[in-house]
């Protein structure tokens, strides 16, 4: 909710007002209308969030967004996950995610980033451009909102689809602009105010359009669309506070 800006600002001093913050907010969204699968909490609504202050966004307990309740079902409905033995590479991992998978005994969890010092300790470094381990290493490949970053999305999409076993599967996740079909990127945009403005934050390098599963079909993947939340009612979408029409980027690689 705080800007990276204000977050300086605070210094040391940051996690306890936030912590501060986030007990205010638990009391103010009290209730019993909305469920966050990630946190089991119960509130009013979930807490506005973003620049343009999305409604009924941001869990006051565990800090999930739309996409992170929504993917906690999906991986607990849809996969295995949760119950089979695997290797899991989970890159930029989400906090929401991280201390659950980390805790769990059936997965041998992996959890790296490019800057692991942003991502919860025990957060190693690794360069999907020039990645750290052999081929066909992991079950599982949990890739969210990173790709939208790297110059060369073509040759990390490549490096993902080596790095996973043949027979597994992966997902992963992009900002979309459903308006558009084809990704938007122009390599003469270098400037963060410019970047902002065409790509929605100053570190992104380019807008994926509608023919996202293309480029990860083009790296080996096979894909399926699918949109997870059209199989809710609009009261349960509310209810977990999905983004109706969010799909899940469910990505496979044939067995040998
Ligand atoms: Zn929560």
């Amino acid at each position: 909710m705080l800007s990276t800006k204000q977050k300086e600002a605070l210094g040391p001093l940051f996690p306890i007002a936030d912590s501060v913050r986030r007990f205010y907010l638990r009391i103010k969204y009290a209730g019993n209308n909305v469920y966050c699968p990630c946190c089991g909490s119960r509130f009013k609504s979930f807490a506005p969030f973003g620049a343009k202050r999305r409604n009924n966004a941001w869990c006051p307990k565990c800090q999930s967004l739309e996409r992170h309740r929504l993917l906690w079902l999906y991986l607990e409905k849809k996969t295995d996950l949760y119950t089979t033995p695997l290797k899991v590479l989970h890159i930029a991992p989400e906090t929401t995610f991280f201390h659950f998978l980390n805790n769990k005994t059936n997965i041998e969890y992996c959890p790296v980033d490019i800057y692991p010092n942003l991502y919860p300790d025990g957060t190693k470094y690794f360069n999907l451009l020039e990645p750290d381990a052999p081929d066909a290493s992991f079950d599982v490949i949990i890739c969210n909102h990173v790709f939208q970053y790297i110059e060369e999305d073509e040759r990390a999409m490549r490096n993902t689809y080596n790095l996973l076993k043949p027979g597994g599967w992966g997902i992963m996740q992009v900002p979309i602009d459903k308006s558009k079909q084809e990704t938007y990127e122009d390599k003469t945009i270098t400037t963060e105010a410019e970047r902002e403005k065409a790509f929605g934050l100053k570190e992104h390098v380019r807008f994926y359009g509608l023919d996202y599963a293309d480029k990860l079909r083009k790296a080996g993947f096979t894909v399926k669309v699918d949109d997870y939340t059209a199989e809710f009612s609009d009261a349960e979408n509310y209810q977990y506070g999905f983004w109706k029409g969010d799909a899940v980027y469910y990505c496979t690689k044939p067995p040998r």
